[in-house]
């Protein structure tokens, strides 16, 4: 194994001599195995913009929230049970415009957390424009999740490349939506391969 390119947005792996499923394996789990934070739940509590309530939740649902995975845990394995959550398992953001003077563009910057850490991955995504008169106040309710049940709950794009020299040689190639850093989503993504083995192991062994 080789790391060919490591920074903020982006890991580069060659994978030597490896079977291509194993690299596929490894992408799929990295794509959409890998928990992150996602908005879920929008309460509108006031919006007379021109997007409709469901056209701004689908927006904060796409917009990527930094995650750390020491401190929080997915909801389905809180030991709240409870839909609404807590706060190992859900993080309240909110909106809350004001009365509008001139046409202005809400941008991420105004989505406040409870939370330091959790929080939208950069300040500049564009979420709605006001005009004057205008308003929007809305708590929204970030969650844990992956891929698999939603794109929203995409960790990276990620791709695997084989080297025409050796077909026994690929470059696994991870670009984060900046929730995780591609390091930890490698890391997490080799975790999870490994749970989900060590569950296979114990069905087989129970035969
Ligand atoms: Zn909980």
């Amino acid at each position: 194994m080789e790391i060919v390119e490591n920074n903020e947005q982006k890991i580069v792996v060659k994978l030597k001599g490896v079977p291509l499923q194993y690299a596929n394996a490894l992408r799929r789990i990295c794509l959409t195995g890998v928990p992150v934070f996602a908005i879920d739940d929008v309460v509108i509590i006031e919006n007379s913009s021109v997007l409709a309530d469901e056209g701004i939740a689908h927006r904060l649902a796409m917009t990527p929230l930094r995650t750390d995975l020491t401190r929080f845990v997915e909801p389905s394995k809180c030991s709240c049970h409870s839909e609404m959550g807590c706060t190992h398992c859900r993080v309240m953001l909110m909106i809350d415009s004001g009365s509008v003077d001139t046409t202005r563009t809400i941008t991420s910057a105004e989505l406040t957390s409870e939370d330091d850490f959790v929080k939208p991955v950069s300040d500049k995504i564009p979420i709605i424009e006001l005009a004057p008169g205008q308003k929007l106040k809305l708590e929204a309710y970030a969650r844990l999740g992956r891929g698999t049940e939603h794109a929203k709950w995409n960790s990276a794009t990620v791709s695997v490349l084989t080297e025409t020299a050796n077909s026994e040689d690929h470059i696994l190639m991870v670009e984060s939506t900046g929730a995780l850093t591609p390091a930890q989503i490698v890391l997490a993504g080799i975790d999870e391969l490994a749970k989900n083995l060590d569950g296979f192991k114990q069905v087989i062994a129970a035969l």
